[in-house]
């Protein structure tokens, strides 16, 4: 394998230096509709990320244009500590009767990593409420994103961030994430689960259950575990173990929620499984507008309510113009049936993605559940080393993507050594045909990567 020249992230260069990698700039975008984007050189890209998982009924959609206008022309911003506004109130409506009968209320807030936050901050007050003032733990997995800020850094699964931000946070215990591609010797994927579960079980009752407030984790893993779906018996497992302990269950579904796996929570597709809370981003208002949910059931808001309310709140959750648009951005969804078009779609690509990979010598796995992909590279398919790091393989084949018209996306961290990976999570709104382009150019970006690698 030959070497790429490496790039030197410097300290206190802009972030999008990762995405510039050795050409030193970014294209500049110019305009978007539909899945596609065009730069200012007027160059076209085919969007087979929706950006970083969130674009998902495509660019340019008239009707939210319209809501969006509507809105703006009417109010976009009210205080909430003098008026309600409709927009919220339909927003919540609208969310919690999507997400079945296990949640009654939804909090808006502006990002996943504000959703984070609120669902930690509910746990918190929902246990002072009730007089277990002592529970003060979040269990999370490793590894696992859950954002950006320091309560939602401090569930994150992730040593590297660990490393810089631990004297500003207070860092919760991790138990590992199922992975399903790299198993301990003779343990099958069903074992592994398990024993990852009762890992969780074994954690719980080392920090003393009395002091565990909830348990966080993506049932359908983002950029962190790349796709991951563990198999049916470990969602199972891990409600029973929350249940046992009176531990709270919340589900991080900021990427895979919002009809992305092609239901609307997937949640839905372990309906034994329930969780407590889910959060819920991205795709709710699908970049449109920043916006952010947690929806939570009646017996949680209840005794905080009673309690005096909750202890939270931003300047910008559930302004009228956010809460519109997202709205529109749901009705679209719905008009375009867009969770039967993620499963339909979604298998179609699963099946050619899998095509790609038994002719690629560095494709080890293609997994993930409706349009929630992943591609992880390896060295070899037999030993699945990894590509060495000089290489920066998924970052180089995310550069090759960005030549060859084709948006993937993936992270400067992505993986290390649980493995890397690139997201293939197009918008909903993707056809056959754009799902064909989409493949072609895919393929190409692998072999264009495999003769350089050769
Ligand atoms: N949780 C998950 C699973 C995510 O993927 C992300 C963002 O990628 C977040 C939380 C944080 O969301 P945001 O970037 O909107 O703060």
């Amino acid at each position: 394998m030959s070497s790429t020249s490496e790039t030197a992230l410097k300290p206190g260069s802009p972030i999008q230096v990762f995405y510039s990698g050795n050409r030193g700039h970014l294209p500049t975008i110019d305009r978007a509709k539909g899945v596609y984007l065009w730069d200012t050189t007027g160059k076209k890209y085919l969007d087979a990320s929706s950006g970083p998982v969130i674009t998902n009924i495509g660019h340019g959609n008239e009707r939210v244009l319209q809501a969006m206008n509507e809105q703006a022309a009417k109010v976009c911003y009210a205080s909430r500590a003098v008026f309600e506004n409709q927009p919220n109130r339909n927003l919540a409506k609208k969310l919690v009767g999507l997400a079945g009968p296990s949640f009654d209320q939804a909090f808006l807030v502006g990002s996943g990593s504000e959703a984070t936050e609120a669902a930690i901050k509910l746990a918190r007050q929902y246990a002072v409420a009730k007089g277990e003032v002592q529970r003060t733990i979040v269990l999370a997995r490793n590894p696992s994103y859950h954002g950006a800020t320091l309560g939602a850094a401090a569930v994150t699964g992730d040593p590297q961030s660990d490393a810089v931000f631990e004297p500003v946070m207070r860092i919760m215990p991790k138990v590992p994430a199922p992975f399903s591609y790299r198993l301990p010797e003779g343990v099958s994927v069903e074992e592994h689960a398990l024993d990852c579960a009762k890992q969780l079980d074994q954690q719980i009752t080392e920090t003393g259950a009395e002091n565990v407030l909830a348990f966080i984790m993506e049932p359908v893993g983002g950029l962190a575990t790349g796709g991951l779906v563990a198999p049916d018996c470990y969602y199972k497992a891990i409600r029973d173990i929350c249940t046992k302990h009176g531990v709270l269950l919340i589900f991080d579904e900021v990427m895979s929620g919002a009809g992305r796996t092609g239901t609307f929570l997937s949640a839905e597709h372990w309906p034994d499984a329930r969780p407590d809370m889910v959060t819920l981003a991205k795709g709710v208002a699908a970049g449109y507008t920043p916006l952010a949910a947690v929806l939570t059931p009646n017996y949680i808001v209840e005794p905080i309510v009673a309690s005096g309310g909750f202890l939270h709140g931003h300047t910008y959750s559930a302004n009228p113009l956010s809460c519109a648009v997202a709205v529109a951005v749901v009705d679209e969804m719905l008009r375009m049936d867009l969770m039967s078009n993620a499963r339909d779609v979604g298998a179609y690509l699963m099946e050619g993605l899998r095509k790609i990979a038994d002719q690629s010598a560095i494709i080890g796995d293609v997994r993930g559940k409706g349009m929630l992909m992943a591609v992880e590279l390896v060295a070899d398919k037999a030993s699945k080393a990894l590509i060495p790091a000089e290489h920066r393989a998924v970052y180089r084949l995310l550069e090759i993507g960005i030549d060859n018209g084709l948006l993937l996306y993936t992270r400067k961290t992505a993986g290390g050594k649980f493995g890397e990976w690139v997201m293939v999570t197009p918008p909903l709104t993707l056809t056959h045909e754009e799902a064909d382009e989409l493949l072609h150019l895919f393929a190409k970006s692998i072999s264009d990567f495999e003769r350089e690698l050769a």
